[in-house]
């Protein structure tokens, strides 16, 4: 790293600092606009944004996906994608700056000390559903673009400024069509490096995930009277003959990233007592941490083996609900290095690169972006055990520096 841009993240920094007020403000003002999801209601938080980059004298685009791809997915219109573009002078790398707009349900809201969509500011914290997941990260942004014009810091690649929509049920009209076609579509360039804003703590970054795979199988019987079981074929027998089976999976232990998980989530069959039951379902969330590949060809040949064994074992259907890849840049990545000197210069902490937060395994929206050849990682200010519960919160402290973090590598990466 430069001495120069030493100097220069220093001095954006301090402009951070005096922004701090404002940082607060608009944070509180973005958890005042509720945005659960489901169903993921948007329409007040996109305007909110719109108008957020706006007023930083950005010319902001809503970029939404088609309404038959977003319908095809069981969702609702209208999702839109909130994009703002600061040109760079030069051709060096493209950063995208990444929050997304909607938030977790409250849960019991009498349990809150503070009201969840209250924005309340009680001795340096701002309370409330989206505090610190990850409302906080969409105001860090307009912070950092702000610091850096009032500094007058000339960028040679561009910067991207996105709130997007659906990461809390991990669907893709969010970043998963920007990265693979929303950019492009409407004339934006496509990132080189990316930051899923979210409360990971400024000493961690979330680089790997383990995958996600749903599996939804309808076993097939025969009924027949519960008296005379020999007549029927009985589906419920058939689907745990499957568990059995299942549970065999080779757990696999991943040091960044944890054990492999196999949940057995639905296990639904049968009308009633005295007959043989006819149909069943059953799910299974299995988390690898290897590559999916490996749960396919377990999953395909112990359905295979159990047909081999078993005339009567008949799957009816099969759906993959669910079919994420394990992964990310890993530790070893030179983006992970960057941040974690940069993050060493401004704050003297050191960064430990994770692919297991909080225990559960999540990439956020690096997911579409490291699966898509990009530089992505999810990270910001916060603590992920916060996130999702009770009287979330975020601090006027963590918002400052995680705004000086990202202005940092926004210097390093594209000034
Ligand atoms: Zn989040």
């Amino acid at each position: 790293m430069s001495t120069d841009k030493k100097a220069i993240r220093a001095a954006v920094a301090a402009r951070v600092e005096q922004a701090r007020d404002d940082l607060v403000r608009i944070t509180q003002e973005l958890v005042r606009i509720p945005s659960v999801n489901p169903p993921g209601d948007y329409a007040r938080m996109a305007e909110a944004m719109f108008e957020n980059y706006r007023a930083e004298g950005l010319e902001p685009m809503v970029v939404e996906a088609p309404r038959e791809e977003i319908e095809a997915l069981g969702l609702t219109v209208p999702r839109p994608n909130v994009v703002a573009r600061v040109r760079g002078k030069g051709s060096g790398p493209v950063f995208c700056l990444d929050a997304h707009m909607d938030v977790v349900g409250t849960g019991n809201e009498s349990a809150w000390s503070h009201p969840p969509f209250g924005g309340e500011l009680h001795e340096g914290r701002i309370y409330g559903r989206g505090a610190e997941d990850t409302k906080a990260h969409l105001a860090v942004q307009l912070i950092v673009y702000r610091a850096l014009r009032e500094a007058g810091v000339e960028l040679q690649g561009d910067l991207l400024l996105t709130s997007t929509v659906d990461d809390e049920i991990g669907q893709w009209p969010g970043m998963g069509y920007l990265i693979e076609r929303g950019f492009k579509e409407n004339g934006f360039p496509r990132p080189d490096y990316h930051i899923a804003g979210e409360p990971t703590g400024i000493d961690t970054v979330g680089c790997l995930a383990r995958g996600r795979l749903w599996y939804e199988y309808v076993l097939k019987g025969r009924p027949a009277h519960g008296g005379n079981p020999a007549e029927g074929i009985n589906a419920v027998d058939r689907a745990i003959d499957l568990a059995n089976a299942v549970r065999r999976f080779e757990i696999h232990e991943d040091p960044l990233m944890g054990a492999t998980t196999v949940n057995l989530g639905i296990l639904q069959g049968g009308e009633a007592v005295n007959v043989v039951p006819e149909r069943c379902r059953i799910t299974f969330d299995i988390r690898p941490a290897r590559k999916k590949e490996v749960v396919k060809a377990f999953m395909d040949r112990t359905v295979q083996e159990l047909q081999a064994r078993d005339p009567d074992f008949v799957v009816e259907s099969m759906r993959l609900l669910n079919d994420r890849q394990t992964g990310g840049i890993g530790p070893d990545h030179p983006f992970v290095k960057t941040v974690q000197d940069v993050v060493g210069e401004l704050t003297g902490k050191s960064v430990v690169p994770t692919g297991n937060m909080a225990g559960y395994s999540s990439l956020g929206n690096a997911y579409w972006t490291s699966m898509n050849g990009v530089a992505g990682i999810m990270y910001g200010g916060g603590d992920f055990s916060r996130a999702h519960t009770v009287d979330e919160y975020v601090t006027a402290d963590e918002l400052v520096e995680t705004a000086q973090v990202f202005a940092g590598l926004v210097i390093e990466l594209c000034a």
